[in-house]
């Protein structure tokens, strides 16, 4: 493997992170995300297992050192297993993690952790039953949280992403810090964002992250300090609690200041940003096997990257739904 020097952009920010979408279809309907479940578009085949590698490859010539494999719906494809394995057993390549609605998770996630997963992201938004389902348009929790103990039994570190919602935000907050108390999980509260389909939605379920950030504060969480290469997560501890809690706050001043991740879309289009205008196409390249053009092409397009994604001013970008490159 030909190791480049660590792909860089013009404002300082370092990139170690791929997020690798494999699939943009989804089962659920969750209610910021897809509300009347996926819809099926004319588009080309999602990368191919080769395909994928073809990409884990090149970034990890750029200095990528974690890859998050994402969707839509990770777990749709059967062949995730593999996808896993080859991210994993690309040299430079040093984590390897999944972010899942979890559907499945009790029959899979051994398989998952055979394969060399390290992390998984579970996404719960709340921990009633009966609210879950309305959130997501599946009455499934009980099984996903069994998936979640048979992960932390095999020693894969978990994490859960909970989306904030003003609606009832303090009695999930309640349900939640109850399970810290005794499961060794981190939690990470996620703002909600604006997207192209869901601005009514975000209009009227929007919470500000500091919110419970101050609440947290001012009930004995203490802020860990930062990794230097640490995503945008802000993340806390407490004495009396096994978990931990996470806070995710894109619209908070200098969010993307620390922005250390891509994202290359099922599709085979570079995103620099969660909100660019467009993917851009790789798709050829990526079909040839051409790991060495394919990260000279990523280098030369880096300096596109913008500052900001702009969110504050409204700005969704060409971004429909997260599902379509994965949050
Ligand atoms: N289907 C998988 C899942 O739900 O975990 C992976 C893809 S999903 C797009 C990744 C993460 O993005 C999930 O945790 C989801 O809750 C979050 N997400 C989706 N739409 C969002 C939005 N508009 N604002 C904030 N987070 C969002
Ligand atoms: Fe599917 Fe994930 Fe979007 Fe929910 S957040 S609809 S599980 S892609």
């Amino acid at each position: 493997m030909k190791q480049n020097e660590i792909l860089e952009d013009g404002h300082g920010r370092r990139f170690y992170y791929l997020r690798l979408s494999v699939t943009d279809v989804c089962n659920f309907r969750c209610g910021y995300c897809l509300p009347d479940g996926y819809q099926a578009t004319p588009k080309g085949p999602d990368l191919s297992v080769a395909e994928a590698a073809t990409v884990t490859r090149a970034f990890a010539q750029l200095g990528t050192r974690k890859v998050r494999l994402t969707g839509g719906e990770p777990s749709l494809r059967k062949d995730l297993p593999e996808l896993i394995h080859n991210a994993k057993t690309t040299p430079g390549i040093r984590r390897v993690a999944v972010t899942s609605n979890g559907y499945k998770l009790p029959s899979v996630i051994d398989s998952w952790h055979h394969n060399g997963l390290d992390q998984l992201n579970i996404s719960i938004d709340s921990l009633d039953d009966r609210e879950f389902a309305e959130i997501t348009g599946h009455d499934c929790l009980p099984k996903i949280r069994t998936g979640i103990d048979r992960a932390l039994e095999l020693g894969v570190q978990t994490k859960v992403n909970a989306v904030l919602l003003s609606d009832g935000a303090q009695a999930r907050l309640h349900q939640f810090l109850n399970w810290l108390k005794t499961t060794p999980v981190t939690l990470r509260f996620i703002e909600l964002m604006q997207t192209g389909d869901n601005r009514n939605y975000f209009a009227s379920n929007h919470l500000r992250g500091s919110d419970i950030e101050q609440q947290l504060i001012e009930t004995g969480w203490q802020l860990l300090p930062r990794a230097l290469d640490a995503g945008p997560a802000r993340e806390y501890v407490h004495p009396d609690y096994a978990g931990r809690i996470g806070l995710i706050t894109p619209y908070s001043k200098d969010f993307c200041n620390s922005c250390n991740r891509l994202r290359i879309s099922a599709q085979g289009k570079l995103h620099l940003c969660l909100f660019s205008d467009t993917g851009l196409d790789l798709r050829e390249t990526i079909r040839n096997g051409d790991a060495d053009t394919l990260a000279a092409k990523v280098r030369a397009l880096i300096g596109n990257k913008e500052v900001s994604h702009y969110l504050q001013q409204g700005n969704t970008g060409g971004t429909q739904n997260l599902s379509i490159i994965g949050g």
